[in-house]
């Protein structure tokens, strides 16, 4: 995960560590190559100036420059400013607060990993958390969706509504609602059909189906892999709905980061998942800690 940008930021850090004593010009230089990096690794160009702007301020500071280790000051800096742009330390938990059925709502473009996000989502709340949870796909769509969260549902051990074809995703909404209620279930995951592009049509469906199910929780799922395009989408996403959290799949193989590292600065939106790979049990909840100690290695 990240391995370029861990890489890259790994070289600079090693020549400030070496050395004993630090220039306010040898902070400077190494943040002039931190920025190519984050640039490199497709982090949006505001994120990066602010970051870097606020790590030199830190750093140039009379106390790091004097201390005994300078080197590991300005990489614990970096390590905090990395936390700070992947989300901070106190990233919002899932809000299941409300009376069952919690409705959650899986959002975003097809192609994205929504439905396997979906199943994986289903098996970690069943699973950690000891949920009841009932899954219902509203993708109307696209052929054998509703078929394929059938089938990862059963993979998973997780119910699945019933298909009855030829049903508009709000009554089919609408009868996922009923049935959870019915059945006592915790928590309904809603997955909606995606599209491949942001269209008015898909934005008016997901409107409707929020007004019939009164999601507790809308979470949008993009690819990590397609960098800003992913940050766009979230933005798109976020001007029409009451987006709560992104999902950001395929950590596994983004080997740049910049999706997760403008993600919350561009958007004002947490990652509250990350999918790390494609069998059902890689979903991670999402820890900017974590994220900021993998890339600085
Ligand atoms: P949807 O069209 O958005 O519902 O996308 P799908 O859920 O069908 O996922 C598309 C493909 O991406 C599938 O082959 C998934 O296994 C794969 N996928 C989803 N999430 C991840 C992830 O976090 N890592 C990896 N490596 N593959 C993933």
């Amino acid at each position: 995960m990240f391995d370029n940008l861990s890489d890259r930021l790994g070289g600079v850090f090693e020549k400030l560590r070496g050395r004993g004593a630090l220039k306010e010009q040898d902070v400077r230089d190494a943040m002039r190559e931190v920025r190519i990096a984050l640039l490199e690794a497709d982090v949006a160009l505001p994120v990066v100036r602010r970051f870097i702007d606020d790590v030199t301020e830190k750093a140039v500071g009379q106390s790091v420059l004097r201390s005994v280790t300078p080197g590991q000051q300005v990489v614990k800096i970096v390590n905090d400013a990395l936390v700070e742009m992947l989300g901070g330390t106190d990233v919002p938990g899932l809000d299941l607060n409300a009376a069952p059925p919690v409705v959650i709502m899986m959002v975003g473009l097809q192609g994205s990993g929504k439905t396997t996000s979906t199943a994986k989502l289903g098996k970690l709340l069943k699973e950690k958390q000891g949920k009841k949870v009932l899954m219902a796909s509203l993708d109307v769509n696209r052929p054998a969706a509703q078929e394929q969260l059938k089938v990862l549902g059963e993979q998973v051990g997780v119910a699945t509504l019933p298909i009855v074809a030829g049903q508009m995703p709000t009554d089919i909404a609408a009868r996922a609602l009923a049935s959870a209620k019915l059945q006592a279930v915790d928590v309904l995951l809603l997955d909606t059909a995606g599209r491949l592009h942001v269209d008015a049509q898909l934005m008016d469906e997901m409107k409707a189906v929020a007004a019939t199910t009164s999601p507790r929780e809308t979470l949008l799922v993009v690819d990590s892999l397609t960098g800003q395009d992913a940050v766009n989408v979230a933005q798109s996403f976020a001007g029409e709905v009451d987006l709560t959290g992104v999902i950001l799949t395929r950590m596994d193989g983004d080997a740049r980061g910049g999706a997760a590292l403008s993600m919350r600065h561009v958007t004002g939106k947490p990652i509250k998942f990350a999918g790390v790979g494609e069998k059902l049990d890689a979903l991670e909840v999402f820890n900017p800690g974590r994220v900021a100690g993998r890339i600085l290695g």
